[in-house]
């Protein structure tokens, strides 16, 4: 299904998070901060992308809020007949309730991204939580598949300066998808212009 992310409905308050996964991510936005201190990571030479950077007819899929114990097994079955690898944006919690299809994910040999740890609207939270929201999704995607991801997408393609900044610290590069659809609806500055021509086609699908 191609479209933006799961998103509450108007007027409906995202729910609020638990105690606990409040607890959860402070404790690995720490460890990150630790992390970070010793070993530095290197300012991305980007800061975001909305397409890959080709003009050959190639298209990148990839697969935002999982890992889902529902499909995962289905989803890397019918990728690795096909020869073929993805992105998987991955959710912090979503990781630490489901680490065997995360592990997986990374031993299939597809990439691996951040998609927050709890998925709020990041354009809607502190600067404070945006920053804890992205490096606590780093560590634990680290900690649980041993591979610390280099790009991260947010929920919603929702980027704020408050995201660009604390994907800096990370060494992450915002990534949208080249749909339709978010073309048409997200702010871009300038607005992009591109055709299925001109390949390096972002999918993004869930
Ligand atoms: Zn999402």
């Amino acid at each position: 299904m191609m479209g933006g992310c799961a998103a509450p409905p108007t007027g409906k308050p995202a729910p609020k998070a638990t105690p606990e996964e409040l607890s959860d991510r402070r404790s690995a936005y720490e460890r990150e901060l630790d992390h970070l201190a010793k070993n530095p990571a290197s300012a991305p030479k980007v800061e975001k992308l909305w397409r890959g950077e080709t003009r050959e007819k190639l298209i990148s899929l990839s697969f935002d809020d999982g890992p889902r114990p529902e499909w995962i097994e289905k989803l890397l079955t019918i990728l690795k007949a096909n020869d073929v690898k993805a992105t998987f944006y991955l959710v912090g919690k979503m990781v630490k309730l489901n680490p065997d299809q995360a592990r997986k994910i990374a031993a299939d040999g597809h990439e691996i991204g951040n998609h927050s740890y709890s998925h709020p609207n990041l354009s809607k939270v502190s600067d404070q939580d945006v920053l804890e929201e992205i490096l606590a999704a780093q560590n634990t995607i680290r900690s649980v598949t041993g591979v610390t991801p280099v790009t991260m997408r947010p929920p919603g393609g929702n980027i704020s300066q408050a995201v660009l900044a604390a994907n800096r610290k990370a060494g992450l590069v915002a990534i949208e998808g080249t749909t339709p659809a978010q073309l048409t609806t997200r702010k871009f500055d300038p607005p992009p212009q591109w055709s299925p021509a001109d390949g390096g086609y972002v999918g993004l699908l869930h």
